[in-house]
């Protein structure tokens, strides 16, 4: 099935709520996610992703909120919604015991598919995920790669409009991370698809579009030029300087646009501040004045371009500085 381009929502997901006793793993997640383009969920270990992805799959229930696949409520709705996804969980359920082919065979005749369109169906995904020359193999014999490898092959078996990979290079060598990443770039032509992944080289390099998720909640989602940028408008300054301290915050105050001052003394005795700018402003000719004023030399003074990484450190990062504020 095509569907139209163009602002159409393929996925709602609204306010999804999961706790798990007393524990809130999903906070109040609330996303629409288009069809045709690669989607990346990123956060740290234990941030929700994968229990948010059980829920949109319909691997488990929500304590809150919904889930729309093309419009069917994944709970009310289950098989119609179900019919749109292909799910690599985090722990794939394989049938080691089986050869490869048979269990994609089974999967196959799992999800429906027409007993004419089968064999077709299945060699060709064994050929997208490079799994012919061990097609007779048990899978309890395979490698940690082959083996997931089977997993998204059964997840795009059927060739669903939406493919869901939990982490799919975990486990993974460089080689076969590469060549993951080109299959899912493939199919991304004709498919939309999300995964989730700890690590941002990750995300960054594949997804048109990246969803922070912390602690259960959305903290920022933007595609990853954006991300970057919006980072990069409130960029800072670096600089180092003989005097002490404190004279460098005196100088400091005089000059407009700055958001906060961190300093530290250097291994060479050297004064050295951090300084976060606010969005908009370059400050770097007004401290340069500022410190002419005063005669006072500036041994360097630059501005520092906040990476993607930082972003993630600092959302992530941020969440739990207000968590423990609450504690306190
Ligand atoms: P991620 O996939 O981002 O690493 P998970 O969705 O696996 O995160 O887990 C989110 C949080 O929920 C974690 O704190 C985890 O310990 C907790 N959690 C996950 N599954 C269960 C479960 N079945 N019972 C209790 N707590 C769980
Ligand atoms: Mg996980």
């Amino acid at each position: 099935m095509i569907l139209e381009q163009g602002g159409k929502n393929l996925i709602e997901v609204k306010n999804l709520v999961k706790k798990y006793g007393d524990h809130l793993a999903v906070d109040h997640l609330d996303f629409r996610l288009e069809p045709g383009k690669i989607y990346g969920f990123l956060g740290p270990n234990g941030a929700g992703k994968s229990t948010t992805m059980n829920i949109m799959t319909g691997y488990l229930g929500a304590t809150e909120g919904e889930v729309l696949i093309d419009g069917c409520d994944i709970l009310k709705e289950p098989e119609e919604a179900k019919r749109h996804i292909g799910y690599l969980p985090e722990l794939p359920p394989l049938y080691t015991d089986m050869k490869v082919s048979e269990y994609l065979e089974f999967v196959a005749e799992l999800k429906g598919i027409s007993k004419i369109r089968r064999e077709s169906d299945i060699e060709e995904v064994m050929k997208l995920t490079k799994l012919v020359d061990v097609e007779g193999r048990l899978i309890r014999n395979l490698s940690k790669g082959y083996r997931q490898r089977v997993g998204l092959a059964q997840a795009i078996l059927g060739f669903p409009d939406i493919i869901i990979l939990d982490e799919p290079t975990v486990g993974l060598d460089p080689k076969q991370i590469i060549e993951i990443r080109e299959l899912i770039r493939n199919l991304s032509k004709k498919h939309t698809v999300i995964l989730s992944s700890h690590i941002l080289a990750e995300v960054r390099e594949v997804c048109d579009y990246i969803l922070i998720i912390s602690k259960g909640k959305l903290v920022a989602s933007d595609t990853p030029e954006k991300l970057e940028r919006l980072m990069n408008e409130s960029e800072s300054v670096e600089l180092e300087s003989k005097i002490h301290p404190n004279m460098v915050r005196e100088i400091l105050s005089s000059v407009e646009g700055i958001d906060a001052v961190e300093i530290e003394k250097t291994e060479n005795e050297t004064t050295y501040a951090k300084i976060e700018v606010k969005a908009g402003y370059d400050i770097r000719e007004a401290v340069f004045l500022a410190f002419a004023e005063k005669k006072v030399p500036l041994l360097m003074l630059k501005t520092v371009k906040v990476s993607l990484e930082e972003v993630f450190m600092e959302l992530t990062q941020r969440e739990e500085d207000v968590n423990h504020a609450g504690n306190l």
